[in-house]
């Protein structure tokens, strides 16, 4: 039988490409072919370390679509979702991606693979799957706790008296409270293209032959197994996959260009003790605004602590007078305007503390490098993923009573609530605590992927299932 070949199709977000192109060299690292499919738009999101490979390996190649929705009649979009800044651009988006269908199924067709791994945002490629007789596999960029929980809240209406008022999510292994405040608010006007895309990606999820996560059993144990026996999903646990290098190179270069050279970013971390210094970083989507940017930066001034913040290039004019130069004489502050390399820092001795979004990958990003977190989550599944952070692992503390918002964080948050966060998280009594429990999971994380461990183990029970499923339909390929 010719060796299986895998095609990744990621949405075209850094959350979405990062993580599945990680994927797709892991997979080519276990003998797969596998190929990532996208845009020639966003073909430059994947980081130069995955270029370089598809160089020296055949196991891994790249195949470009042309996103043309002008031609097909819709509105003009925008093509990155870092640009997307209301809502009504985001719909935009998910209608227009529709159109990638047709160069989508004409590559499935000549280039016969054995499986689609395919983002949540294409629901569609259940279609292309059936037409092709070839097994779709899904993947929604988030890890089995989060999934749990929004299955349980698609079922669930709350009956409490206001917004704030909280609840206790039905059917989950731990008592997890939420307040409506907290959960997507997408069943107004402004999101009903939105809530048909997410819908749509249910229903197909629930028709896949299965799922695709990046986490590992040791992270949430009991959610995997809710996943599997009581939501009755087919699921393969694969991460994290920001392991699969360890060089310095690759963890620079995921994504975009580090707006950091990496020997100064190196050098002043390796100035600072040991869990002395706090990342902040609110990922590749979320904007801060004005008012809330400013209390940030005082906090980040009055504490006791070394800090290194990433602010997005569009927000570096909201950057207080005299406040770089400021933090910088007393050499406790670190500016990175544009992109960080995210994980290189995390991995550093002298951090201690994140605070984080809680973006999926952040959170495995963070757990990985054994950090203790200040959740602060704003959209999408963020306010899942703080609650694994804080009430299930207890790797972390919550910024406080913060509201879902779709692009930009809600503002209110002051500043010395963010300076008593950051001594909790960094301090030696719960601080210590919390990092220690995180490292254990930072050791399991490491195991998990190497030979025999949890994910290793998933991964090539994958393989046996998709050549099973080869086998059955498929013979002759
Ligand atoms: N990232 C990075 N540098 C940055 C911002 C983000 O390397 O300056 C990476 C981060 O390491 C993670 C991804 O981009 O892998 C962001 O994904 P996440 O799920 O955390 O959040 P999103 O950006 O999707 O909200």
């Amino acid at each position: 039988m010719a060796t299986c070949h895998v095609v990744f199709f990621p949405f075209m977000a850094y959350g979405h490409m990062i993580p599945m192109a990680d994927m797709a060299v892991l997979f080519a690292s276990r003998g797969l072919r596998t190929t990532i499919v996208t845009t020639s738009s966003s073909v430059h999101r994947l980081s130069k370390s995955i270029q370089k490979t598809i160089n020296y390996t055949h196991q891994i190649a790249l195949h470009t679509i042309e996103f043309k929705p002008n031609e097909a009649g819709l509105p003009p979009v925008i093509d990155n979702p870092d640009q997307i800044i209301t809502n009504e651009d985001l719909s935009r988006l998910l209608e227009a991606i529709t159109t990638l269908q047709e160069p989508f199924e004409q590559f499935i067709e000549i280039s016969q693979p054995n499986c689609i791994v395919s983002d949540m945002f294409f629901p569609w490629t259940i279609e292309t799957a059936a037409r092709f007789n070839i097994p779709r596999i899904a993947f929604n960029g988030t890890g089995f706790f989060p999934l749990c929980v929004a299955n349980a809240m698609l079922l669930y209406q709350p009956t409490v008296s206001s917004d704030s008022d909280p609840f206790v999510v039905p059917y989950l292994p731990h008592e997890i409270k939420l307040t409506r405040k907290q959960l997507p608010q997408i069943d107004s006007e402004e999101f009903k293209v939105f809530l048909k895309v997410i819908i749509q990606a249910v229903e197909a999820e629930a028709m896949s032959y299965g799922v695709i996560i990046n986490s590992f059993y040791e992270l949430e144990p009991e959610y995997v197994r809710h996943y599997r026996e009581v939501l009755k999903r087919t699921a393969w646990h694969v991460g994290p996959v920001s392991l699969w290098s360890k060089n310095t190179e690759d963890k620079l270069e995921r994504g975009k260009k580090s707006a950091i050279d990496e020997h100064q970013c190196l050098k002043w971390l390796d100035s600072k003790e040991p869990n002395s210094v706090i990342y902040v970083s609110f990922g590749s989507l979320v904007k801060v605004p004005s008012s809330q940017f400013y209390e940030i930066a005082m906090a980040l001034e009055a504490c006791d602590e070394n800090f290194i913040w990433v602010v997005r290039n569009d927000q570096e004019a909201m950057i207080p007078d005299g406040f770089e130069a400021r933090v910088k004489a007393k050499g406790k502050g670190l500016i990175i305007k544009g992109w960080a390399p995210q994980v290189l820092i995390l991995d550093h001795e002298s951090v201690g503390g994140f605070v984080t979004h809680c973006g999926w990958n952040s959170v495995l990003e963070g757990v990985s490098c054994g950090v203790a977190m200040v959740a602060w989550p704003v959209m999408g599944e963020q306010f899942y993923n703080a609650k694994l952070v804080t009430d299930v692992l207890q790797i972390g503390v919550s910024i406080g009573d913060v509201e879902w918002s779709a692009a930009s964080m809600c503002d209110g948050v002051k500043r010395e609530t963010i300076e008593r966060a950051v001594a909790t998280v960094m301090g030696v009594k719960e601080g210590d605590a919390m990092r220690m429990r995180a490292r254990e999971l930072k050791e399991k994380a490491k195991t998990a992927v190497e030979e025999g461990g949890s994910s290793y183990s998933d991964l090539t029970t994958f393989v046996e299932d998709i050549n099973a499923f080869r086998n059955v339909n498929s013979p002759t390929f």
